[in-house]
């Protein structure tokens, strides 16, 4: 793919990171090992010294991993991307990288249970001090922030809320604080929200989400916007070593050849799921942010290009009631994660963010009767068939 030309994101998906290769192979190959060979001496010096350009250890860089780094990072339109073990490794590598003794973050309330709990729970030992805030108020961040804040991290949309926060906004209170804006986009991916153009200074992702599609692999992306981020993130990860395996990373640069695709059949199948579920007599309550009833609906439409393909729902008669849908639905995988091509359902209280504090989670909206929905790409109308019969079996 030529350098010079703005492609789509169509087209980038198909083609972004692809590496030269000696045999001209149109896929890029799997470099499946450990260590690479210098030419002599000198080389490995030259290389080690960083005065040339090559790969010397696994850890340290691989083509198969550059490759899907490249695509990932021409996609979010960074500088350069690191592929982590998975997207808590990712979360880590970037909180050790630049938290110290004495620092302070302003978090998303609304965030995948174990980034709650690696801040609160973690980092908290290492004296990291971290405020957990509605970021859909900016005056919340704003009050939240104190002399000593280096990060704001945020999650938008938010898990498993799907609260959506003002990214120009909390952008523009980083800067003016002199603090890191971190944001994970792994609910929207790079096709739907491209936060480095509203301020981000960092993006992460769990590639087992969207990224890689296919509900097959564990992995984690960090994005970066310039060189000197790069190098410490590098030197960072190269330390913890939580990086991604050549295998892994082949299977997610090809799952993201269809990416482009597959989110605009996620986009469309949520769409008409969630108008679905706000007229049944069953649900109580339906958060989308392609609902005009989502509250923020219009930011959604400013800074994302699609609403993307998840769902969380309260349905009536509280945790009973969700046990009842989660039981019964046939179509419907009951399982934790999100993001591939099949339809899974679960129930975050029990299950992906049990690991909060109870009152934490509930302040976060998290109540014991909602359910996330990670809709799919099969045929909505039998989706749909397949919830209301499930719905239907809860009896109040
Ligand atoms: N960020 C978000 C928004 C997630 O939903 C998840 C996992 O569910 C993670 C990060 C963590 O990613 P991983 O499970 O790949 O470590």
């Amino acid at each position: 793919m030529s350098h010079h030309k703005k492609y789509s994101d169509a087209t980038k998906s198909v083609h972004a990171g692809m590496i030269e290769n000696e045999h001209l192979a149109v896929v890029t190959p799997i470099y499946q090992t450990s260590t690479f060979k210098f030419r002599n001496a000198d080389h490995g010096a030259a290389l080690f010294a960083g005065n040339e350009e090559g790969f010397i250890y696994t850890r340290m860089g691989n083509p198969t991993v550059k490759g899907l780094e490249n695509a990932v990072a021409e996609l979010e339109g960074g500088h350069k991307g690191l592929a982590c073990a998975s997207g808590m490794a990712a979360i880590h590598t970037v909180f050790g990288a630049y938290l110290s003794q004495g620092d302070h973050v302003v978090c998303s309330e609304a965030v995948y249970g174990p980034t709650n709990t690696l801040l609160s729970e973690v980092f908290s030992r290492f004296g990291v001090k971290a405020s957990f805030v509605d970021t859909t108020d900016l005056k919340a961040v704003e009050n939240a922030v104190r002399p000593e804040t280096k990060m704001i991290y945020v999650e938008t949309p938010g898990n498993p809320t799907l609260c959506v926060t003002d990214l120009a906004g909390a952008a523009k209170i980083a800067r003016d604080n002199r603090a890191l804006f971190v944001v994970d986009n792994t609910f929207a991916s790079p096709i739907l929200q491209k936060p480095f153009l509203f301020g981000a200074d960092i993006i992460v992702h769990s590639m087992t989400k969207f990224l890689n599609g296919h509900a097959d692999v564990v992995g984690g992306m960090i994005v970066v916007k310039n060189e000197e981020q790069f190098k410490r993130l590098r030197r960072t990860l190269n330390l913890f070593g939580g990086v991604l395996d050549p295998m892994n990373a082949f299977l997610v640069h090809r799952g993201i050849k269809s990416l482009s695709m597959r989110m605009e059949k996620h986009c469309q199948n949520a769409q008409k799921i969630a108008e679905f579920l706000e007229k049944h007599p069953k649900v109580e309550h339906v958060a989308y942010p392609g609902l005009p009833s989502h509250p923020q609906h219009e930011l959604a439409k400013k800074q994302m290009s699609g609403f993307g393909g998840m769902i969380s729902f309260e349905v009536k008669g509280g945790l009973e009631g969700g046990k009842v849908l989660m039981d019964n639905v046939q179509l419907c995988n009951l399982a934790v994660s999100l993001g591939g091509v099949e339809t899974l359902i679960q129930h975050p209280a029990s299950m992906t963010h049990a690991i909060m504090p109870k009152e934490i989670r509930l302040k976060a909206h998290i109540t014991d009767g909602l359910v996330r929905l990670s809709v799919g790409v099969e045929n909505a109308d039998e989706l749909i068939e397949d919830l209301d019969q499930a719905l239907n079996k809860i009896s109040v």
